[in-house]
């Protein structure tokens, strides 16, 4: 069980005041921006309900060069350079043109938190009214609020599964080692979805997700794990949002699964909060430098989010066709994708989505003494 290290009894007084910008969620996308805006002389303020890298969200699986990209290969568990695609009716394995990594949760958002210089308090946010955002420790009032809390977007209009485009993930995370990156696209273990092994140096994440709220992965999670001969210990799941949704309304700029950033069909959402982590960094910053008006930063950030709507639906209609495929033909598919052309374009087209060239083609985080936000807020 994850230890509770959160701010409890006397070392939680209240919270008040104001801030230039609030990023509200301390995971992938709230830490990406604050990161973006590190020597900005912004005063920049995260909030999270639990210590940073406190609760792991995911199977922390990566493209391996986003890791370099953002100088977080401390936190590198193992790496894969093929996919292992399990069927009832055979087994592939695509070679892929890059590769794709685990890391340890906590150490991730360490190295992030180390490449950011903003302040962090414990707490949870509860709503907002106008700029100023409500916790349960008080009140913090910013010009430029900026939603990172996952799939309930609180600041925004939130989601009630399951009726809702959302996903449910569940894993386990028993000790020991594997050498694949394994899937498996099996009825057995969901109807709609996918199984997973992520082996990361001394322990494997195993787990299920469906692109059906209503099918309950418990079950089968265990199953998996029980078809893989490991415990089932060491739950950790949630909800996974499959749509994209408008990243900037109503003066929130939405970041990650707040403005459905995962990417359908695979569950892929760090490389995408981190992607449009940086890009709402970048805006913000441009905000503090007096290179734009709060306005046009929302703007032009929620059609960055918006232009990348024609991949999502593609991704989005793969995610409702593929589960359709009779098993055989789906194993034949999957042979027939084994050849090297096609899975260099297909996973090139899929990395393209959300490059790790964008963050190296940024500022360098450490860069000292840029204007302050306030100024120009
Ligand atoms: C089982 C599972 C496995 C997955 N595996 C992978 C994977 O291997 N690779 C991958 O790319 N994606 C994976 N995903 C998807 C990925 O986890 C998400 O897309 C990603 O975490 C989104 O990052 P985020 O920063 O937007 O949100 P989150 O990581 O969900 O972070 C939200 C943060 O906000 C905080 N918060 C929430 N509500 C409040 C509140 N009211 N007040 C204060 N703080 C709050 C939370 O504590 C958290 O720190 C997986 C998902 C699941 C469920």
């Amino acid at each position: 069980m994850p230890t509770r290290r959160t701010k409890r009894g006397v070392a939680r007084k209240p919270l008040s005041g104001d801030a230039d910008v609030l990023v509200c969620g301390g995971s992938f996308a709230g830490l990406a921006v604050a990161r973006e805006l590190r020597g900005s002389g912004a005063r920049v303020l995260v909030l999270d309900r639990y210590e940073i890298g406190e609760r792991q969200t995911s199977a922390c699986g990566i493209p391996t060069e986003w890791l370099r990209v953002m100088g977080l290969m401390g936190s590198h568990r193992q790496t894969f350079d093929r996919l292992v695609v399990h069927t009832p009716h055979g087994t592939v394995a695509l070679r892929l043109p890059w590769t794709f990594s685990t890391f340890d949760y906590p150490e991730l958002c360490r190295l992030l938190w180390e490449q950011c210089d903003a302040g962090f308090e414990t707490a949870k946010v509860d709503g907002r009214t106008g700029d100023t955002v409500h916790t349960d420790r008080g009140d913090v009032a910013a010009s430029l609020v900026v939603d990172a809390l996952g799939w309930r977007r609180v600041l925004g209009g939130g989601y009630q599964p399951p009726d809702a485009p959302l996903s449910r993930g569940l894993e386990v995370h028993p000790w020991g080692v594997g050498d694949e990156m394994e899937i498996w696209i099996d009825r057995r273990y969901v109807p709609a979805g996918y199984g997973w092994s992520f082996p990361a140096r001394e322990e494997l994440r195993i787990g299920v997700g469906s692109f059906d709220p209503r099918f309950h992965v418990k079950d089968t999670t265990v199953l998996l794990a029980g078809d893989l001969q490991r415990d089932p210990v060491r739950y950790q799941g949630n909800w996974i949002p499959h749509q994209l949704r408008p990243a900037a309304e109503d003066g929130i700029f939405f970041v990650g699964d707040s403005a459905g950033h995962c990417l359908p069909l695979t569950a892929e959402g760090i490389r995408t909060a981190l992607y449009f982590g940086i890009a709402c960094g970048r805006e913000l910053r441009a905000v503090g430098e007096g290179r734009r008006t709060i306005a046009e930063a929302l703007t032009r950030y929620g059609d960055f989010s918006a232009a990348h709507e024609s991949k999502f639906s593609s991704m989005l209609r793969a995610q409702r066709l593929v589960p359709r495929v009779p098993p055989r033909l789906l194993a034949a598919s999957l042979r027939g994708m084994q050849a090297r052309r096609f899975v260099d374009w297909s996973f090139g087209h899929y990395l393209a989505i959300a490059p790790p060239e964008f963050a190296a083609s940024g500022p360098a985080p450490g860069r000292a003494g840029g204007p302050s936000l306030a100024r120009a807020a």
